[in-house]
């Protein structure tokens, strides 16, 4: 194997992935670098027990909060990152997160880019991610250039009743943007696969639009491509002025390799693309690489979210249940002068997964009972932007370990947007079929080791007293270094990540293929 390449990326997920797959076509050498392996396809992958109990695919790492306190991150090391075990709910930014977005406890700074610059590449990443999906149903979405490749997936029948409830009630529901490989003219395909895609759960018959197998699978063929498993990049070197990077140091195997490209391009998820930054530090870059701005890990953002059951007498028989979503108060309305944020619906709840996510709640419980439970929950997600506070950051101790110091911000939105939902549901008549002597809702916050949606340590700007990256992606401080995972967000908006991160690695790529001409 050659040891110079024309472009190292460093991580497979939703960045780095799909960056792979945008610059593989044009024939340049690319290394892959990814620390974990392939996600073995088993049984257990559709086993919530060994999902959500055991944390079969949670990395084994430790981090830890602003005391010092030890966590466990759900963090997922494989090839195609995070996109493994996602929900693939794909959805665009509004035009308004762009742009600066007063909140409650401050201001959403505006992108150096707008919606309509990311509009083509959004329709791109919508295409490539087989995302199914109606423009048009959702009041709150900017403008499309071409329809969704897929059409919207239909609701299954208690969801159905759903739409139809709140549609009578005034509210404006629409069918969820979702990254899956199914078509429902064929009936026995598309109940397999609504078995077997959820949120957290790997997909066996790999039928979700994850970045392994829409990106990196299909090149695997291509001489010019090369993926190293088990491949952990330790540190970066530079050249002696600190202009760009010289060496991709590896630990692979319980050896040390080093690996040289024109071009290195980081996306090792937002916590890890800045741990490897500051351990990168060198006489040139005292304080960690590009980070002479001290921005490298601040302004870590991953939402203020809210997984809420609502439990109702009805039996919900829902197999695939996130078919639904409601923007109704993503932007301020006549009722209160603040964005609150988004509600979608999330996979099905079952006794296991109740057990995992909430163990001291449920620990007491006999396992029928929350199997019980389970058959009349109806589940919602709620996403409410936090802010980008310089003090939400990652930083590494003398050893190298991870902290994480994250104060949440815009509580007062998050409570708000339950609000709306619980007089939502009510008004649905949830309250009048609860299984409980009242209407009965569970809710939970997401805590610190929910790191899913983890984004904007190396926000990009046009300002480099006040950024890591510029327009491009590239860090101002070194000629050939990129980072195209969620750490580029200025903010995060209210909405899932992913789409946004897949179209700028498609944006970067083009950007890429034009100054390697
Ligand atoms: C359970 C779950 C559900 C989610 N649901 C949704 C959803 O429905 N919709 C949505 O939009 N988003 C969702 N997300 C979030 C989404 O998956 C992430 O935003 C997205 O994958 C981030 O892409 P990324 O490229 O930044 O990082 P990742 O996809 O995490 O990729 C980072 C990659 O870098 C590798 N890596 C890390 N360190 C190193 C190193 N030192 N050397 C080499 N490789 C390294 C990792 O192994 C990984 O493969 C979900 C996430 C989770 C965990």
């Amino acid at each position: 194997m050659p040891e110079r390449f024309d472009v190292i990326i460093i991580g497979t997920g939703a960045g780095g992935g799909t960056l792979a797959h945008t610059l593989a076509p044009s024939g340049i050498r690319i290394l892959l670098l990814e620390r974990g392996n392939f996600l073995p396809r088993e049984m257990a992958n559709w086993d919530p027990e060994s999902v959500f109990v055991d944390g079969r695919y949670i990395s084994s790492d430790t981090w830890y909060d602003a005391d010092g306190t030890a966590f466990q991150p759900q963090v997922h090391y494989f090839v195609g990152g995070a996109t493994k075990l996602y929900g693939a709910a794909l959805y665009r930014l509004r035009p308004e997160d762009f742009h600066e977005l007063p909140h409650v406890d401050g201001l959403s700074p505006a992108w150096p880019l707008s919606y309509e610059d990311f509009e083509p590449y959004y329709t791109k990443a919508e295409w490539l991610y087989r995302v199914h999906g109606n423009h048009g149903e959702d009041p709150t979405e900017g403008p499309w250039s071409q329809q969704y490749p897929w059409p919207a997936l239909s609701h299954e029948p208690r969801i159905q009743q759903l739409f139809d409830d709140l549609q009578r009630g005034g509210y404006h529901p629409f069918r969820a943007p979702c990254g899956v490989m199914l078509d429902e003219s064929d009936r026995a395909r598309s109940t397999c696969i609504r078995f077997t895609w959820c949120d957290g759960y790997p997909c066996l018959v790999h039928a979700k639009s994850d970045a392994e197998v829409v990106a990196v699978r299909p090149i695997l063929d291509l001489p010019n491509v090369t993926l190293l498993v088990d491949a952990q990049v330790a540190s970066l070197e530079t050249d002696s002025i600190g202009g760009a990077v010289t060496g991709v140091v590896v630990s692979r195997g319980g050896n040390m390799e080093r690996y040289e490209a024109d071009l290195v391009v980081v996306s090792a998820g937002a916590a890890n693309s800045a741990k490897l930054l500051l351990e990168s530090a060198n006489d040139r870059h005292p304080n960690g690489l590009a980070n002479g701005s001290d921005q490298v890990g601040r302004n870590y953002m991953f939402h203020n979210c809210k997984a809420v059951v609502a439990l109702s007498r009805e039996l919900n028989e829902t197999v695939f249940q996130k078919t639904l979503a409601i923007n109704d108060f993503y932007l301020p309305w006549n009722d209160y002068p603040w964005p609150a944020g988004n509600i979608q619906m999330v996979g099905k709840s079952n006794a296991a997964a109740m057990k995992g996510e909430e163990p001291n709640l449920t620990r007491f419980a006999p396992h029928w009972t929350l199997a019980d439970t389970a058959k009349h929950a109806v589940d919602f997600w709620l996403t409410t932007e936090d802010l980008p506070l310089p003090d939400n950051r990652v930083t590494l101790d003398g050893d190298g370990n991870v902290h994480l110091a994250y104060t949440s911000t815009n509580d007062d939105e998050a409570d708000r947007l339950y609000q709306e939902l619980k007089k939502l549901l009510n008004h649905v008549g949830l309250a009048e079929h609860h299984v409980l002597s009242k209407n009965f809702y569970m809710d939970m916050n997401i805590p610190i080791a929910g790191c899913a949606h983890q984004a904007g340590t190396c926000r990009f700007g046009t300002d480099p007293a006040s950024s890591v990256l510029d327009g491009n992606c590239k860090a101002h401080e070194l000629d050939n270094l990129y980072v195209v995972d969620t750490s580029f967000f200025p903010s995060i908006g209210a909405v899932n990540p992913a789409l946004t991160t897949i179209a700028n690695a498609i944006r970067v790529g083009e950007h890429l293929l034009e100054r390697m001409k």
